[in-house]
């Protein structure tokens, strides 16, 4: 199970209907990077990662690419069965940049998953369910539009939305999150995320407006500081989400108090790995999280339903998928879809999708 082959490639996301909008960021078409690994004994494995711009996370497309491929001549002969040992070899070649090491990471899982005959959640612990929930995103859009949004998704089947909000008067963020609620009631769970953007002042406002709504509050803040001081004024549970940079960050947060649960992508902790380890430190202290990604396509969404589907399900809030904002799959018959707010986890190995190897046309670069 040694790595003999590696390759890097961009691929282009459109957004579907011309953009989507967040408190710091317009982002109209995402650049995903996907590497191709292949074991001396001829398995192929996919691996992705997709920052949502440039400014969402201190992450970017062309970073993940040069991360790679400074790291790559040091990977070659690395056994990919030993994904503890993988990682530190990774982090002996290059300081950082998890979101690129989890490209890695999840190729290597597939292709053991492969080997062994089993999906990659079997290698994670044991899937505790065959389909999983997922959970919408509305863009930051006017109060009207976000409730008939919600209105439609809780329609569907979804069993929680996220409203974000933030980047404008928050007097337009409190209309908003209060005709949601008005709109949805207790038909779908609440979160509201604030991606970093409020500051305290507003955060606290906010809070208080709407105090009898049951919502929790992501990320309302840019630093764990600023949410630390105000932690004890707030009327809702809060969960971290861009602020939890890596399990040691995860850890310090819980050990001091501040978080509820978190909202975790799979690329900024480093991959499959560390999303298990990080799922184990949250089930010992009884904090729920989301299992998902900024952004990506069917290798980055299939790596998070293998994940998603060890979690306990009391703990889990859901997987969210860029699925429904981008056209097209990279494996058109066994794509990640979501179907009335739910996810089927495959049962196929490893990450339990078959890219179509001719999708990916703009390699950049390869390694043996
Ligand atoms: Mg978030």
């Amino acid at each position: 199970m040694k790595l003999s082959k590696l390759a890097v490639f961009r691929h282009s996301l459109p957004v579907k209907g011309g953009g989507y909008r967040m408190a710091n960021a317009f982002v109209e078409s995402l650049e995903s990077t996907i590497v191709r690994l292949e074991s001396a004994c001829g398995l192929v494995g996919w691996g992705e990662t997709c920052p949502v711009g440039p400014t969402y996370a201190p992450a970017h497309a062309a970073g993940a690419q040069a991360a790679l491929i400074t790291m790559a001549p040091g990977l070659m002969g690395a056994a990919l069965d030993e994904p503890l040992l993988l990682q530190r070899r990774m982090d002996s070649l290059l300081n950082g940049h998890h979101y690129a090491k989890a490209a890695i990471d999840m190729a290597a899982y597939d292709i053991v998953g492969k080997k062994l005959n089993c999906p990659a959640g079997h290698l994670l612990g044991g899937a505790m369910a065959d389909r999983i929930p997922s959970y919408y995103a509305s863009p930051v859009g006017s109060p009207d539009d976000t409730a008939r949004l919600a209105e439609e998704k809780a329609r569907e089947g979804y069993p929680r939305m996220q409203v974000k909000i933030s980047g404008r008067p928050v007097e337009i963020d409190i209309e908003c999150v209060t005709k949601v609620w008005e709109r949805i009631g207790g038909r779908m769970r609440l979160a509201v995320d604030g991606n970093r953007g409020l500051t305290t002042r507003d955060a606290l406002l906010l809070s208080n407006s709407c105090k009898h709504i049951p919502f929790i509050f992501e990320q309302p803040c840019d630093s764990i500081d600023e949410i630390a001081a105000i932690r004890n004024q707030l009327h809702h549970p809060v969960y971290l989400d861009e602020g939890a940079t890596d399990l040691a960050t995860v850890i310090g947060a819980i050990g001091r108090g501040l978080v509820d649960g978190f909202g975790m992508k799979l690329t900024r902790i480093g991959g499959l790995t560390q999303m298990a380890r990080f799922r184990d430190v949250c089930e010992s202290r009884q904090l729920p999280h989301t299992v998902d990604d900024a952004w990506g396509g069917d290798i980055i969404a299939a790596a998070c339903v293998q994940v998603g589907a060890t979690v306990a399900p009391r703990l889990f809030e859901g997987t969210w998928l860029a699925q429904p904002y981008i056209e097209g799959h990279y494996d058109a018959d066994g794509g990640i879809v979501i179907e009335k707010g739910h996810i089927e986890v495959p049962k196929t190995p490893g990450l339990g999708i078959s890219p179509e190897e001719s999708v990916f046309s703009d390699e950049i670069a390869r390694f043996s």
